[in-house]
This record gives structure tokens, C-alpha cells and sequence, in this order.
């Protein structure tokens, strides 16, 4: 049968036709001067998405390469640094840490846990001589958002610098670096952006994480920041040129929407699609969820590897699994990005279908039925569109 692919995974995300097309254009040489101007508009168009004042430096790799490149750039062997770990991202902070060296403090949640503020000031009070605190705005693991806002209020008082995985929350959620006093945070094309994988993002601001930057005694070269920052209005190394092309239409699209309503809408969504899954009976995992994804539980009468192959084998709908100790307990459903209501009715149809399939008998069209009046119950009072 016919099958087309949906992928409803929180990265990489579907990717409009505009920004593949851009892709597809010439590759130019990337000291062309044409070039190294669409470079400087993407770094000023970052800023906007960042909110920050600050250097936002364009790498060549996925998110991860830009969370390498945050720690080798501020964490010396030997350093004290607290981590924030409920979830895989979270746990890859602390991964990253151990690997330079760090004498690393873990604020360990259970999984699907959001942090508390007072966890931070305990553990910075116990601490003191902390260089650095490490946390995920959307903890994309578990669904979970963290209160930024709030941590960064409590940090902004010490010596350490406060960074950010904010790679599938950046766009998606509010962060605001600059007004709360986040010092870096980092992001990846392949999320909010609406592009394919292949760029991250690392954002500085203000003298105490350039300070924390000259410092660092870590080994670096290629994620050296310096160089970065050196080089800002060029490119220290061969840029992606493409991405950049595809980067600047993401951009551009995001900023015609405003990032204020592209926020909202994703708030929208992820509230529908909650409505939707309760209405089903299914229970949400996250204790406190955000609005990147909906993590779900798998109810105990179906196999939950088999569910996601089910859903993408008969039906083309991609979901994530869960992570480690989560695989095969959870299922997790993205709206991040270039995502529509319709995307999101048909998510929920398929999960109507594939568990009546299998044998878990969720009311048919309650789910739709409850995300349809989400819809239109917000639409009245945002006017979207
Ligand atoms: C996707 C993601 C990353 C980065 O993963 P890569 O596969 O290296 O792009 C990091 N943190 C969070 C929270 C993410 O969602």
C-alpha cells in the first residue's frame, strides 16, 4: 500500500519544502564575500531566536557537538561543576563533564521529575567553589520543561556560569537569555529550526562566561570558542554552506511568524495533543510537561517496541521510543517545528487505531474529538489562525 512518512520524532523534525529547496542551491566557495554576508545574517538572525546581545558561534555537528564544545570551553580538570540529571540529556551533561575531568555534583531526579529551584540553591550553597551549573530547558527524554527562568535568578548571584541545553527547547519554549542572565546555551538544526541535522549552536553573553571561556585549561581545538569569536563575521574553518542557505530561510520563516507566536503555538499544540491522550485514558509521563513533545505511557497490555513499529510500518507515523531504562515505556509524540494542526490529528488517529490493533481499546475519535476542541477553543481566544 501507499505509505507516506510523517516524522513526529523531537529531531530531526519535518522540514518544509522552502528550506530543502535552499539546500539544493549552488555551493558556494565559503570565503566568497556573497557568502560570508548570508553568515553574518544568520549569526544576527540568531540572536533574535537566542534573545541575546551576545556571540552566537555556527557549528559544523549535531547538538551534541555544541554541548562538547560548552564544557571543554569552561571546565578545567579538577573543576567543580553541578549537573542536573532527570533524563538521558541531562545525563549526558554529567557524561561530558566526567570526560574533562570535572569533579562532577549531580542533582539526580527521578526520571520524568522536573527541578526545583531549591535544589540548585542547596547544592550551590553546599558548593561554593562551583565553576559552572549545567541544566536542559526541555529535557527531551522524559517531555519534561525546566524553570530557567528561576535557576538562572539563583546562579546569576554566585561565581559559576549557568549553561543551557536548550537544543529542542530553543524556539519551541521561552528562553530569554539576556533578561534572565543565562550565560551560554546551546542549540541544533534539527529541532525547532525546521531543518535537517547538521548545525549547532553555542551562544555566549557577557564578561563572566568569557572570563570562565579564557580560563578553561581543557584540551580544544576545533570547539575552541576563541577562534570562533576571532573569526565571528567569517568562518574560522570550511562552513556548511548550504545549511547556512537553509538556515537563513528557517530564520527568516520564524521571524515573519514572530517567535512570540511561534512560542504560542507550540503551546497550543502540546496542550492538544495532552487533551487528546487523556481523553483516550493513556497517562502522561512528564509530572510537569512542556511543549516540545507528549510523552506517554504504554499501557500494559500492548509491547511497546511493537506499537512504534506498527505505527510506522503499517501507517508511515514515526514516534520516538523511549531511552534507556524508558524503552519500551514510554512513546513519545513531537510538535516541534514545522508541524500543523492536521499533522497532529493524524498522530493521534494513529494512536487511536494502532491501539485498538493491538488490543488496548481507547475510545475511538475521544482523542480526536478532545485535541479538536482544544483547537478550536484556543483559536477562539489566540485567533492563530
Ligand atoms: C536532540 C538533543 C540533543 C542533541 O542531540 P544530537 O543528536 O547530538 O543532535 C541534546 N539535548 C537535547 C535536549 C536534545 O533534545
Amino acid at each position: 500500500m501507499l505509505k507516506k512518512i510523517r516524522i513526529m520524532t523531537p529531531g530531526p523534525t519535518p522540514v518544509p519544502v522552502d528550506v530543502l529547496l535552499e539546500g539544493a542551491k549552488e555551493t558556494l566557495y565559503h570565503r566568497n564575500p556573497e557568502f560570508e554576508k548570508m553568515l553574518a545574517n544568520a549569526s544576527e538572525g540568531l540572536k533574535k531566536v537566542f534573545r541575546t546581545e551576545g556571540y552566537v558561534f555556527i557549528l559544523a555537528s549535531s547538538g551534541t557537538g555544541a554541548m562538547e564544545a560548552a564544557v571543554a570551553n569552561t571546565v578545567s580538570p579538577g573543576d567543580k561543576v553541578i549537573t542536573v540529571v532527570g533524563g538521558k540529556f541531562g545525563e549526558r551533561w554529567a557524561d561530558l563533564c566526567k570526560s574533562y575531568g570535572a569533579n562532577t555534583y549531580e542533582i539526580d531526579m527521578e526520571w520524568g521529575d522536573y527541578l526545583r529551584v531549591e535544589q540548585v540553591e542547596k547544592a550551590l550553597k553546599e558548593n561554593p567553589d562551583t565553576k559552572v551549573v549545567f541544566t536542559t530547558l526541555s529535557e527531551t527524554s522524559t517531555g519534561v520543561v525546566n524553570d530557567i527562568k528561576a535557576v538562572a535568578e539563583v546562579v546569576k548571584n554566585t561565581d559559576a556560569i549557568l549553561v543551557v541545553d536548550a537544543v529542542s527547547g530553543l524556539i519551541a519554549e521561552p528562553l530569554e537569555m539576556d533578561k534572565w542572565g543565562v550565560d551560554i546555551a546551546v542549540a541544533g538544526s534539527q529541532k525547532a529550526f525546521m531543518m535537517p541535522p547538521g548545525l549547532a549552536f553555542v551562544a555566549v553573553r557577557g564578561e563572566k562566561a568569557w572570563k570562565r571561556i579564557e580560563a578553561s585549561k581543557s584540551p580544544r581545538y576545533y570547539f575552541d570558542l576563541r577562534a570562533y569569536k576571532k573569526k565571528y563575521t567569517d568562518t574560522p574553518y570550511t562552513g556548511a554552506v548550504n545549511l547556512v542557505y537553509q538556515l537563513n530561510k528557517s530564520l527568516t520563516m520564524i521571524e515573519s511568524e514572530t517567535i512570540e507566536k511561534v512560542w504560542k503555538r507550540h503551546a497550543i499544540f502540546a496542550k492538544a495533543m495532552r487533551n487528546g491522550i487523556q481523553a483516550l485514558g493513556l497517562e502522561l509521563f512528564a509530572k510537569k510537561p512542556g511543549n516540545v513533545l507528549t510523552a506517554v505511557k504504554i499501557p500494559t497490555e500492548i509491547d511497546g517496541l511493537e506499537f512504534l513499529k506498527v505505527c510506522r510500518e503499517k501507517y508511515g507515523m514515526v514516534f520516538s521510543g523511549g531511552q534507556s531504562q524508558l524503552k519500551g515505556k514510554i512513546f513519545r509524540i513531537s510538535n516541534l517545528g514545522y508541524v500543523d494542526k492536521l499533522d497532529m490529528l493524524s498522530a493521534l488517529a494513529t494512536v487511536e487505531m494502532v491501539m485498538n490493533e493491538m488490543g488496548k481499546h481507547v475510545p475511538i475519535g475521544a482523542g480526536l474529538k478532545a485535541m479538536e476542541e482544544s483547537f478550536l477553543e484556543d483559536d477562539k481566544n489566540e485567533n492563530l489562525g
